[in-house]
């Protein structure tokens, strides 16, 4: 490092970089071990690095001294601008609940393209990388280790696997790839891509408001159909995460059809016919987190089916 603390050679950020994938090609490109520009540049708390991905104005201005890049063009890497307009109850559930900090995920064609990690890998809902087409990759193929946002080598793992060298998987459903486009365009305020199935998404939501509403769904889902808390993760043992993101998506094709169909299903159940779903707190859950104009298009036809069940039970 020079005087004034800044770094000899500067990376030159990509329009959908991640903070802290640019903070570790600063780090190769400089010869410095990570976890030294973390605490140099106080980006830790208790030890730990911090998530930059939800990084305050005085970090970002100490950074952007020593990276000697505008802090503003820094805070267009973490995902600030997205949270800006947004209700801070989604923000804040994004946040703790969809943002990997720790381990994440990658696209081995992407980084053998481009190498570079691009921030919406770091969002949990986000699984299928719209520009191959195939499936994020979680893990070392060679040594099985997670794939760490805090990594000392952009492209490769400790074990020296390069991550362009992972097999991938093609996804097969159309539906999950156009959520991964629906993402991308609204992130970065881009048309590139055509979406036409999640039409009604794309129409009503923003991007930090269609994540929370997939990602609210998938939750809800997972505890009723297959009675299990989902961390969004391939690793867990519990890998229907990505039939659950297909079966949530699809509820938005077709509304108010496709969500009335979902409904039936979750009350066939049968402990849905002992404790009605529109009497248990799940529902008054539903409610309470979809309580923003911005959702009445899917609160609507909720509360249309959730009437329709009630008044049977009632004259039952
Ligand atoms: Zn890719
Ligand atoms: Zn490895």
């Amino acid at each position: 490092m020079k005087e004034k603390s800044q770094l000899l050679n500067i990376p030159i950020p990509f329009y959908d970089e991640s903070l802290k994938g640019l903070i570790i090609r600063a780090c190769m490109l400089n010869k410095i071990k990570f976890p030294l520009m973390y605490k140099f540049a106080n980006l830790r708390s208790q030890n730990e690095p911090i998530n930059v991905n939800d990084i305050n104005e005085t970090r970002l201005e100490k950074l952007g001294e020593i990276l000697n890049i505008k802090a503003d063009l820094l805070s267009s890497l973490t995902f600030h601008n997205a949270f800006k307009k947004c209700d801070i109850k989604i923000k804040n559930s994004i946040v703790y609940m969809g943002m990997f900090n720790g381990q994440t995920k990658i696209c081995p064609k992407c980084l053998d393209e481009c190498g570079y990690h691009r921030k919406l890998w770091d969002c949990k809902i986000y699984c299928v990388c719209p520009f191959h087409r195939c499936m994020l990759v979680e893990n070392c193929q060679k040594c099985y280790r997670s794939i760490y946002t805090h990594r000392s080598n952009i492209l490769k793992c400790e074990c020296g696997f390069m991550y362009s060298e992972a097999s991938v998987k093609t996804c097969e459903h159309e539906e999950v790839i156009e959520f991964s486009m629906m993402l991308h365009n609204k992130l970065f305020d881009q048309s590139r891509f055509i979406i036409s199935k999640l039409y009604c998404l794309d129409h009503n939501l923003e991007f930090a408001q269609a994540i929370y509403l997939v990602m609210h769904f998938v939750k809800r889902i997972s505890q009723i159909l297959y009675k299990r808390n989902i961390n969004f993760s391939y690793n867990s043992d519990f890998n229907n995460l990505h039939q659950i993101i297909l079966k949530v998506i699809c509820v938005f094709i077709d509304l108010p059809n496709s969500l009335h169909v979902l409904l039936d299903e979750i009350y066939q159940q049968p402990f849905k016919k002992k404790y009605p779903l529109h009497t248990s707190d799940l529902h008054f859950t539903v409610i309470r987190n979809l309580l923003m104009p911005e959702f009445k298009f899917i609160l609507d036809p909720y509360q249309q089916y959730i009437d329709k069940v009630a008044s049977k039970f009632d004259s039952m």
